[in-house]
């Protein structure tokens, strides 16, 4: 499609714009409106199959300001891509909508959108209704969801016994850039979710799980806190590095001997006087330790700076401070450990100090970098899991991989029901909707067996690519499961030499696979339901 405008500048330098056609027109109609919005959609469905999966591959994603995001999350690719056609956006909300809602499966959902056009465009071809395609398949979708209903299983879990959700977080990130340290990564994202949930109310308030990336160390080197962070280190290198039952006073007053104001005139003539002002200034600044001891103050978080001798000091009098804390997280500090933040040393005074069971120094692998972690705060329950990675790329990506990993155990507290992964529950779905299929004497069933066809979409872009041969993989799997009464065995995608996906521990969560169907289905309808596009030729659109 031609440009409706260019931008052009006249001798002068000056910008003008030349309005080509302005006010045209275009109408298409029909099947064949119909057939071309098939069209675009599968464009975009193609594009994200590849990334289905354990072994789905990544794609980089460049954007017009030549910034790198390397990934294989649907939603990402989908939501960086210039995706102009209006029927392609759908497909892009789509994914949005799953993430929103669920925050997993957004693939897969794009996926099956996909495979159901490419099997309406059949139907259409053979001459089937439109209207009547979309009513099948809406059957299907209610079988195929009554089928999960009856396949789901529930995956146990305590507080004490988490391994459950542990084995369903690393299924989750084992297709990820973080997938060599995936144990270590799926146990955050469990401790972050069992940390924050409430398991009698099934609830999981998910603002209160930061995930927070800092440039440098390794991927192994990420860690969670439950507390605070902040990116400073202990004033003083030979200060502890770590204080237990952390009595915090929390001051936004220069704390160092008093220093002689410059535009006062000091008279020093003498060694002596000079050594009794210093003395004087020891004796002042000795007087604000003492306070903050006095306080019952074992740490000093302070807003301020302190020179080389207050910083010795503070060191002689056994009293570890943090220097140069920003503003707003004093502020947070403040509100973590239930403290006051103090303004003057005559204020202080024992409850206003903030509590915390550890407040700790933590470095990273070999690199010198530091930051003062602040746990078992007094007042919160927040959690903060810290990223690290070589490059902002691996570091971004890890994050997402991550937010995907403690959706997925965040849904399973809250609803413990699963089916099973790897293609297994489409393939149940779709011998159920096959045979449902048969029972139906009016066209629908037609449309009931293409939705039977896309569901093996997923097993089959699954079993592709993972290097296995798609039809022949699906075949076996599949019969396999009727003769065996085993609704569990879905596609080996890591060549373990098991098709029981309860034994490979991959689990989708009941409701993301609920979604997925409803999602993609609702769609689908809509999409056959439009068979008139007017474009109207104004510039804006
Ligand atoms: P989505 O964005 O839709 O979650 P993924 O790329 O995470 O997409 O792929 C999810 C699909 O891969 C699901 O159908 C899931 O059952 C399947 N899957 C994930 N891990 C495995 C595995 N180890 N073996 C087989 N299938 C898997």
């Amino acid at each position: 499609q031609q440009p409706q405008a260019a931008m052009a500048y006249d001798e002068y330098g000056r910008p003008f714009i030349i309005v080509r056609e302005q006010g045209r027109k275009t109408r298409t109609h029909g099947l064949e409106a119909i057939k071309s919005h098939i069209l675009a959609a599968r464009t975009v469905s193609n594009i994200v199959r590849t990334s289905l999966g354990p072994r789905g591959l990544d794609k980089i994603l460049i954007s017009p300001d030549g910034e790198i995001t390397v990934t294989n999350d649907g939603a990402t690719i989908l939501g960086q891509m210039e995706v102009e056609h209006q029927i392609a956006k759908l497909l892009v909300q789509l994914s949005r909508s799953q993430d929103d809602e669920i925050g997993d499966g957004t693939t897969g959902v794009v996926v099956l959108a996909g495979a159901l056009l490419e099997q309406s465009e059949e139907l259409l071809d053979r001459g089937i209704h439109p209207m009547r395609i979309a009513d099948g398949f809406e059957r299907a979708c209610a079988v195929a969801v009554q089928e999960l209903d009856r396949i789901a299983d529930e995956v146990e879990f305590s507080v004490e016994n988490t391994e459950n959700l542990l084995k369903t977080a690393m299924t989750s990130l084992g297709s990820k850039i973080v997938s060599k340290d995936h144990r270590h990564f799926a146990q955050m994202a469990v401790d972050a979710v069992m940390a924050v949930a409430d398991l009698q109310r099934k609830d999981v308030p998910f603002d209160m799980i930061k995930v927070t990336g800092k440039l440098g160390g390794s991927l192994a080197d990420t860690t969670l806190v439950k507390g605070v962070v902040i990116d400073k280190d202990m004033s003083h290198p030979q200060m502890p590095r770590s204080v237990r039952d952390a009595k915090i006073a929390i001051l936004t007053c220069p704390f160092e001997p008093p220093r002689p104001k410059t535009k006062h005139k000091l008279d020093i003539s003498s060694v002596e006087e000079y050594r009794k002002l210093q003395a004087y200034e020891r004796s002042k600044f000795e007087d604000m330790i003492k306070r903050v001891k006095d306080a019952g103050a074992n740490l000093v978080i302070c807003q301020w700076g302190f020179d080389d001798e207050a910083n010795s000091l503070l060191m002689a009098n056994d009293l570890p401070a943090v220097r140069w804390v920003g503003g707003p997280e004093i502020e947070l500090i403040a509100i973590a450990t239930q403290g006051r933040i103090v303004p003057r040393f005559e204020d202080l005074s024992a409850e206003k100090l903030g509590k915390a069971g550890i407040v700790r120094e933590i470095s990273f692998g070999t690199t010198r970098d530091k930051m003062i972690v602040i746990e078992e705060c007094a007042n919160s329950k927040a959690v903060t899991i810290l990223v690290r990675g070589s490059n902002k790329m691996i570091v971004d990506e890890a994050k997402r991989a991550l937010h995907d990993a403690i959706c997925v155990v965040r849904n399973l507290v809250v609803n413990n029901r699963v089916v099973y992964g790897g293609g297994a529950a489409e393939i149940s779905c779709s011998l159920a909707v096959s045979k449902a299929a048969d029972e139906i004497p009016s066209i629908e069933q037609y449309a009931m067996r293409a939705f039977a066809s896309a569901l093996d979409a997923i097993p089959l872009a699954l079993a592709e690519n993972s290097g296995l041969s798609p039809i022949e993989t699906l075949a076996e799997v599949k019969s396999r499961q009727v003769m065996e009464g085993n609704s569990k065995l879905g596609i080996d995608c890591n060549g373990r030499g098991e098709n029981d996906m309860k034994k490979q521990f991959v689990y989708d969560p009941l409701i993301s696979k609920r979604q997925q169907y409803l999602l993609a289905t609702q769609m689908v309808r809509a999409i056959l339901k439009i068979d008139d596009v007017i474009t109207a030729g104004t510039m804006d659109e």
